[in-house]
């Protein structure tokens, strides 16, 4: 069985999360108990570096709403050096300062092969997508960089034998026939937007590549995801971020959606907190060989507005529903997780409340630091 070791800040650690300086330090104030498993753990650290290497990671689509975040998180498990970063345009200050930064086209797959070789890459995280609002302006190039951009690196990660890959799905898999509460893992799926329909395409591809060539693709069917740091990327579930911006801006909100059209939602820090613990599951726990549900939480505008209402009372809300809302409408209201808590212990720390609480004060932040 594959043991993968746990890191901070590149160094390794240990079972109590502290790392082989610490220890030592440790070892030589506590009991003679303490200081020889502290002595056995150095010993092993030192020597454990040396023959299991360090996995390099290749982020692609690291300016965007969720690569902004997993990039760094990902450089303060592994180490700032051992995480490229990469995209079609320039990444957030804290990214480009903080390791190496590639201009990655990923339709471009022979630069993103050099990429890979020059860094030694085992691992990537392919995050480059048009997501679903913008992918029905556009939908036939968005369907090359969703579908061809996925295709190719599933093949590179072939022929370079990568010992992992993490590609997103999302919601949009499912469609207007499947059941719209508590959905299942398996159902019918019957997407109706050039975004779903790339994803439901892409989720057969992981699946036909881990099985007939053994890649270890990783994914989960992302809900809406709500986060400060960076703009939504043009989803359909952008309300839940712009919301939050607009009642600290102006004390109003025109929301593109109806009040009451529940969707499944979670707070940024707890997908980048499932996504690692996915990717770092031992291979032979996971029986879902395409992407994981993962559920969240499941609220309405008119549920985020109430929640926003209790720190600002005199928020205001208009409806003003957009072609936003048929994609909705096709798309579940909760989501079941129950085979990604079992395969991989999936849990959440956040409701609608906490969110609410920390997106009103980091905003403000946001706005007075500007
Ligand atoms: P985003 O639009 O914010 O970011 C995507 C990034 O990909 C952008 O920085 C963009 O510059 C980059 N990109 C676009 N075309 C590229 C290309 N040809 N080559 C290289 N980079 C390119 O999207 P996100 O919200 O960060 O989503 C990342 C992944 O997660 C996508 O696969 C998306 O479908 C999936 N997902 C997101 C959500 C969500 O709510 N954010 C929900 C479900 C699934």
């Amino acid at each position: 069985m594959e043991i993968p070791p746990s890191y901070r800040n590149g160094c390794l650690i240990d079972l109590y999360g502290s790392t082989v300086d610490e220890r030592m330090k440790y070892s030589l104030k506590k009991s003679r108990l303490t200081g020889v498993y502290s002595l056995f753990f150095c010993i092993f650290a030192k020597h454990i570096k040396n023959w299991i290497p360090m996995d390099k990671i290749l982020v692609i689509g690291c300016a965007g709403q969720i690569g902004s975040e997993l990039t760094l998180e990902l450089r303060n498990i592994y180490g700032a050096n051992n995480v490229v970063a990469s995209d079609i345009r320039e990444a957030d200050k804290d990214i480009m300062e903080s390791g190496p930064f590639e201009m990655l086209n990923v339709l471009e797959v022979q630069k993103v092969a050099e990429v890979c070789r020059k860094y030694n890459i085992s691992q990537i995280y392919h995050l480059a997508a048009v997501l679903s609002g913008n992918a029905e302006k556009q939908p036939l190039p968005s369907w090359d960089i969703n579908m061809k951009g996925l295709l190719d690196i599933l093949e590179l990660a072939r022929e370079m034998k990568l010992a992992r890959m993490f590609w997103p799905s999302s919601i949009a898999v499912f469609g207007p026939s499947t059941p719209v509460k508590d959905t299942p893992q398996q159902c019918v799926m019957d997407p109706n937007t050039v975004y779903g329909i790339s994803k439901l395409a892409g989720e057969r591809w992981v699946a036909y590549y881990n099985k007939r060539y053994g890649v270890d693709t990783r994914g989960v069917r992302y809900p809406g995801l709500i986060s400060y740091k960076t703009e939504a990327g043009g989803g359909t579930t952008d309300y839940a971020v712009e919301i939050y911006y607009e009642a600290i801006k102006k004390g109003s909100y025109t929301c593109f959606l109806k009040e009451k059209t529940y969707l499944p939602m979670m707070f940024m820090p707890d997908a980048i907190k499932a996504t690692i613990q996915l990717m770092q599951t031992d291979a032979d726990k996971l029986t879902c060989k395409d992407s994981y549900n993962i559920g969240g939480m499941s609220f309405c505008p008119d549920d985020v507005y109430k929640a926003i209402k209790k720190h600002i009372p005199d928020f205001t809300i208009e409806y003003e529903p957009d072609f936003r809302q048929a994609i909705a409408e096709s798309w579940p209201q909760s989501i079941n997780d129950d085979i990604s808590k079992r395969d991989w212990n999936l849990s959440y720390v956040y409701d609608l409340d906490k969110m609410t609480e920390v997106m009103l004060s980091e905003i403000r932040k946001k706005f007075q630091k500007a």
